[in-house]
């Protein structure tokens, strides 16, 4: 039978359409079904908090250049709006010593320098008391801008500042680190003691091994009352000089 008789006798037999465009082998398993389309990957999370973006800002700098600019350019801390001056660093930034006080006062919103003013001369005495000086060490501070009327800053403006110090000691990466006062002590030894109004009285003079985001090693940090309160406290000049005398030894050793 040709090619012709087929057809004729496929026709006769009811068999005059075609089903499908393409002839289909029905002796191979069928195809696999198409697999369903994936929903687009997300986009990267958008930080929804001024805290969570300072986060992310700071976290983008990868000098202390960078941090300094990110910084200044960071005006969604309201207190950026009232100051005069960024307050950043001072010092020796390859420093392997670094003091973080609290925030600037007048002297300092007004020279952009950490610790130009009152405060920081009796600093100076009491590093001067341990032979350092502002050029043996980085000096630095949690708030880099003076809280209008010199006002202690807000919880929120700490939590808009501490991502940027953070990323400040990670940068440097200090041997030690030396807190100035209430603030920057809970800021990086955070916990049920760092949370307390005394907590600076409690807490100084001990050094604690502390985790900082981006470093490998922990950073043996010594909180000390901030010169600021010196002034106002002479009783309290007995302790800080055991701490400075603490702090002496540690650098001795290391
Ligand atoms: N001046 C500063 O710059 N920081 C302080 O913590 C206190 C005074």
């Amino acid at each position: 039978m040709d090619a012709l008789d087929t057809l004729m006798m496929q026709i006769a037999w009811g068999a005059d359409e075609a089903l499908d465009e393409a002839p289909v082998d029905r002796t191979r398993p069928p195809p696999r079904p198409a697999p369903l389309l994936r929903p687009a990957p997300e986009a990267p999370e958008q930080p929804t908090t001024a805290a969570a973006r300072a986060r992310a800002v700071a976290a983008a700098a990868a000098t202390t250049d960078d941090l300094r600019a990110a910084l200044a350019g960071f005006q969604e801390c309201p207190l950026a709006a009232t100051a005069t001056n960024l307050v950043f660093a001072d010092g020796d930034m390859a420093s392997g010593i670094m003091f973080v006080g609290e925030a600037p006062g007048e002297e300092e919103d007004r020279t952009g320098i950490p610790f130009s003013g009152p405060a920081g001369a009796l600093l100076d005495r009491m590093l001067g008391s341990i032979g350092l000086d502002r050029s043996k060490i980085l000096l630095t501070t949690l708030v880099p801008w003076r809280p209008p009327g010199g006002r202690p800053p807000s919880e929120s403006e700490i939590a808009m500042c501490a991502p940027f110090l953070i990323r400040h000691i990670a940068l440097r990466s200090p041997r030690l680190l030396v807190t100035l006062g209430q603030l920057p002590t809970r800021t990086l030894i955070p916990g049920k003691e760092g949370g307390r109004d005394d907590g600076i009285r409690r807490m100084r003079g001990r050094w604690r091994d502390i985790i900082i985001e981006g470093l490998d090693a922990v950073v043996p940090t010594l909180p000390m009352f901030n010169p600021a309160y010196l002034m106002h406290t002479p009783a309290a000049k007995r302790e800080a000089w055991t701490d400075l005398l603490s702090l002496y030894h540690r650098i001795a050793q290391s």
